[in-house]
């Protein structure tokens, strides 16, 4: 035998199975793993024996080892296997240049059979099958034995192991925080879980670990992370699910720049790590306030690998005497378009479908004009604006002949952002993404801190209740009426702009942070506005409030979507596609069963009961 090779060698296997290379020739050894492949010519049978680090392929001959030959004609796939041989050179013009291992084969002296398998229920050993998702989360232990899962997986364990080691060095503190706690707001519903020990009452499961890692900084830790769970009872969508992994961090004595020059730093230390053959496509990361966000590219989280920005063309509508645009201006709204490169000859259909698309991201409609090759533009509004005016409408949007313009007259912010989305769909349709492989980080910053509570009529938080106000700001934070708890639409907290930063890859939210507000009398000022009475205050933020009152440093952080990053490393639309054991759209474990009906007794124990439980009609939907 010999030496045993470090990392996966134990007492079942001197090697790995991606790790024996032509230079191995001659060596005995030994590999323990599953039967990926199996093919019997009589004679010989060769078997690829896979584990997580690869594939080696085992020769076994009838005439050389007959028992051996005998125990490998009743072996099948996933069948997990010991097998000792020698290492010897495949024959000239067999290698196998796809395998790392192809130089190679192992001539099997022994053989012992592990465990077996049944068939399983999809393809293990083809990386490309088509698999229903249903069937693969409900035998996630066997899709996850996959190459591509098994990839990703790894890529995510190498991800959280360059976090900690760059947080490590640059002086941050690992504290875990409980997953049994009070409720804290992050603006979705929570998880609660009944205590047994005071019947009646419930915990909540953080919705982020928000307040305790404020009350870290005041308890003087200055620097913490945490590879945190997070539990919100939402909706799942392609790039969230009921639970979540966040990389949260906090950080005491800094300013926002301060918070943002970190994190820069990590996530380009970090990126370098993991993945060190995607290139950074700009660093530092091209920063942009909330409105040049929403003005440029229409969304909060840009993509900014291509341009496609969009224009206002409030200045040329204006007064067009086209309804859609006058009324709209007239309304304090905003007419801004997009000039798409090459569409011009979109057919009906085509329009058709992208006014539908508007229609679906809220717009009321969506405007279209052609340009032709000659520079004249067809457009079912033409005969309203007239061929001047249209042209000037073209010429603002920054078209081209041979170019298509869409324009949306609508609310401020809602016209950006259906534009944005168009402007996203458009892009990927025309591959204006020229390199894939590129990262493409940015910031956002300057948020408003309040959004107007149309419903309830009062002033929410746009991201985190604890957010801190841009210092010259900070008297906008009061109402018209003067009192906080009669607030209004046109209230002055409406202008206010948090130190609130989001940093964007690739067109995703990766995290968001802010400098807090560490100051009680601010903190509780902001609470007010958005409709909190004291009493709620004490209950809801009290432990908070009160720890203010003990000398808490300025602090701020940010928490960012690791199943996000590591979907976005490793080009998955979806984040399930990196998540060990992910639940489905409607929130089912379809391996575990969960959830699942209560045991009595349980409820019993608790003093509960279920009454008049709303059925959702897509609850058994799967996926
Ligand atoms: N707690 C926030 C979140 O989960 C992040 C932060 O402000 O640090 O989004």
């Amino acid at each position: 035998m010999t030496e045993p090779s470090p990392g996966l060698a134990t007492s079942y296997r001197t090697h790995s199975a991606g790790q024996l290379r032509a230079s191995d020739a001659g060596a005995k050894v030994r590999l323990a793993g599953w039967v990926h492949r199996r093919r019997d010519l009589g004679q010989l049978i060769f078997l690829d024996i896979r584990d997580r680090e690869g594939i080696t392929q085992v020769v076994v001959d009838r005439a050389e080892r007959p028992e051996v030959h005998a125990a490998a004609s009743r072996l099948r796939t996933e069948f997990t296997v010991r097998v000792e041989g020698e290492v010897a050179r495949r024959l000239p013009g067999t290698e196998n240049p796809k395998l790392p291992t192809g130089e190679i084969e192992l001539r099997a002296s022994g053989l012992i059979v592990l465990s077996e398998s049944k068939t399983p229920p999809f393809p293990i050993n083809d990386p490309d099958a088509q698999i229903d998702e249903s069937l693969r989360l409900k035998y996630r232990y066997l899709d996850l034995r996959r190459e591509p899962m098994r990839e990703r997986l790894m890529l995510r364990s190498r991800l959280l192991r360059a976090i900690s080691d760059v947080h490590h060095a640059h002086g941050f503190v690992e504290v875990e925080t409980p997953l049994l706690i009070k409720s804290t707001p992050e603006g979705a519903r929570d998880f609660i879980v009944p205590s047994r020990q005071q019947a009646g009452s419930v915990y909540a499961l953080p919705q982020s670990p928000q307040q305790l890692k404020q009350l870290l900084m005041v308890a003087g830790l200055e620097r913490y992370f945490q590879i945190a769970h997070c539990m919100r009872d939402e909706d799942s969508r392609a790039d969230r699910g009921p639970e979540f992994t966040q990389l949260d961090l906090e950080m005491s004595f800094v300013s926002q720049d301060d918070v943002m020059s970190f994190v820069e730093t990590m996530i380009v230390e970090v990126s370098r790590a993991v993945v060190p053959d995607r290139p950074i496509r700009q660093s530092p990361f091209p920063r942009f306030t909330y409105r040049e966000a929403l003005e440029r590219f229409g969304s909060d989280k840009p993509d900014v690998r291509y341009g496609m920005e969009l224009r206002d063309l409030g200045e040329v509508a204006a007064g067009s005497g086209f309804r859609v645009f006058d009324e709209t201006l007239a309304q304090g709204g905003r007419v801004f378009g997009l000039a798409v490169p090459g569409m011009g000859g979109a057919s009906r259909s085509e329009t058709d479908a992208l006014v539908e698309r508007a229609k679906k991201a809220g717009a009321k409609g969506l405007v279209h004009l052609a340009v032709q090759p000659d520079g004249s533009v067809r457009s079912p509004i033409e005969k309203f604006l007239g061929a001047e005016r249209a042209e000037r409408l073209v010429t603002d949007a920054g078209a081209d002949p041979g170019d298509l313009v869409l324009a949306v007259a609508d609310r401020d912010v809602l016209a950006q952002e259906v534009l944005g989305e168009l402007r996203v769909e458009l892009a990927d349709r025309l591959g204006l993404v020229t390199d894939p492989r590129e990262l493409s980080y940015v910031w956002i910053h300057d948020f408003p801190m309040y959004q107007w509570d149309e419903e309830n009529g009062r002033w929410d938080a746009t991201h985190n209740p604890f957010s801190g106000v841009v210092a010259e700001d900070e008297e906008l934070l009061v109402t018209a009426s003067g009192d906080p708890s009669r607030p209004s639409r046109e209230d002055p907290a409406g202008r206010a702009r948090a130190l609130q930063h989001d940093v964007a890859l690739n067109g995703w939210e990766l995290g968001g942070g802010s400098i807090r507000i560490h100051r009680r009398d601010l903190l509780a000022r902001s609470f007010a506005l958005m409709g909190l009475t004291a009493e709620q205050m004490r209950d809801k933020f009290g432990t908070l409030l009160e720890a203010f009152d003990y000398g808490p440093p300025p602090h701020g952080g940010i928490a960012l979507g690791i199943d996000r990053w590591t979907a976005l490393l490793t080009d998955q639309h979806n984040i399930r596609e990196v998540m060990a054991f992910p639940k489905t759209g409607t929130g089912s474990d379809l391996m575990l069963g969960a959830p699942s009906p209560a045991d009595p007794a349980q409820l019993a124990e608790l003093g509960l009961k279920f009454v008049g439980i709303p059925r959702r009609p897509d609850a058994d939907r799967g996926t």
